[in-house]
């Protein structure tokens, strides 16, 4: 469900369309080119704060104040890694709960990975963020707002965009796809969609229905098994959805929107990681368009997966390009400052952050 109110109920000023911003300001008696200054102040000049927009007069100000709220997070950690200079951090929300995004350095640009709800229901047996179960859904504004801190903290321009972090997407679906078209809209920030990758732990209607958006996102499927029996142990999800309607999704939405696909798969020892199950993988696979992404998985301390050994990953990555599928290992990325996605928030609120 689309969600554009803040927890006391005001209209979160940030999550409005262009036009639904154009239709408030005319509500309030103002000329057409008034929704052009805010939504300038807002999604291009990042402001935190209505009195900071200068260019409005006191008494627009003032209206806009006691009709809407600006969301605006508030930076409680930053941690930097000494090996890579990613950087990881945790943001505050009006209503106290507290989240994680990540800020990444490539010889392509600067990559920020987002979050897309408090917490997760998704139950993946090796992530963190599931852990206490799904707090809340996140609004457009609040997605947004984790790539303008950013933006403003470290003075850089933000090119790629992966909705990655805690969260599945296609569970807060109404929402990302307003965060999506806002971030790529021509008067705000204007990310390429090209630039714009969405990870799903596989939820086929969410998927079908992506395909019809028009959109031109990048489609990244959480895969981790080559197979519905050792997926289900790792993925509650698997018991929903079986992988060859998930994959037949996928073919889908390739089909429609011409993207390739990007295949996750975490490497657990002696779980999903032996020379079988990268045969198993490739053939799984041989028909999409697409390539794999190898994730030597991040161990976290409640779970006893461990990550596979170099030897065994590089096994894996030579037999999938043998069988002529594209694979890369994802270079693992601030190491040093919290390991997997939604353990620095975790251990921030047990009180260890
Ligand atoms: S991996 Fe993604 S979908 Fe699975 S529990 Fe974690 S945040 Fe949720």
């Amino acid at each position: 469900m689309l969600d554009i109110t803040d927890h006391k109920g005001k209209k979160d000023i940030k999550s409005l369309t262009f036009e639904e911003l154009e239709a408030e300001l005319s509500a309030l008696g103002e000329k057409p080119f008034r929704a052009k200054q805010v939504y300038d102040w807002l999604h291009v000049k990042l402001v935190t704060d209505f009195g900071q927009m200068s260019s409005l007069s006191k008494e627009l100000r003032k209206k806009l104040e006691d009709t809407c709220s600006l969301t605006a997070l508030k930076t409680v950690g930053e941690r930097i890694s000494k090996i890579d200079g990613t950087r990881k951090y945790l943001f505050g929300l009006e209503d106290g709960n507290v989240i994680e995004s990540v800020w990444m350095q490539y010889h392509h640009g600067n990559s920020v990975c987002i979050s897309s709800q408090v917490g997760c229901r998704m139950g993946c047996r090796f992530c963190a963020s599931t852990l206490d179960g799904l707090e809340r859904n996140l609004r457009p504004s609040e997605m947004l707002d984790q790539i303008y801190r950013i933006q403003t903290i470290t003075g850089e321009r933000v090119s790629n965009v992966v909705i990655m972090g805690s969260g599945e997407p296609m569970d807060n679906y109404d929402n990302v796809i307003r965060f999506i078209r806002l971030l790529s809209h021509e008067r705000g920030l204007h990310i390429s969609q090209r630039n714009i990758t969405l990870s799903t732990c596989g939820i086929v209607p969410g998927i079908r229905r992506l395909a019809e958006e028009g959109l031109q996102i990048t489609l990244a499927l959480s895969l981790h098994a080559p197979n519905d029996e050792v997926r289900k142990t790792l993925m509650p999800i698997a018991n929903s959805y079986k992988l060859a309607d998930v994959l037949k999704a996928c073919h889908e939405y390739f089909q429609k929107t011409g993207r390739r696909l990007t295949f996750e798969y975490s490497l657990v020892r002696g779980v999903n990681d032996n020379l079988k199950e990268a045969e198993a993988l490739a053939s799984l696979i041989a028909d999409q368009k697409g390539h794999v992404n190898l994730i030597p998985v991040n161990p976290i301390k409640e779970r006893d997966y461990v990550q596979s050994g170099q030897k065994a990953i590089q096994d894996f990555k030579n037999l999938l390009e043998k069988r002529g599928i594209n694979a890369t290992v994802r270079r693992e990325m601030g190491r040093d400052i919290g390991g997997a996605c939604g353990q620095l928030r975790k251990s921030y609120m047990e009180g260890e952050g």
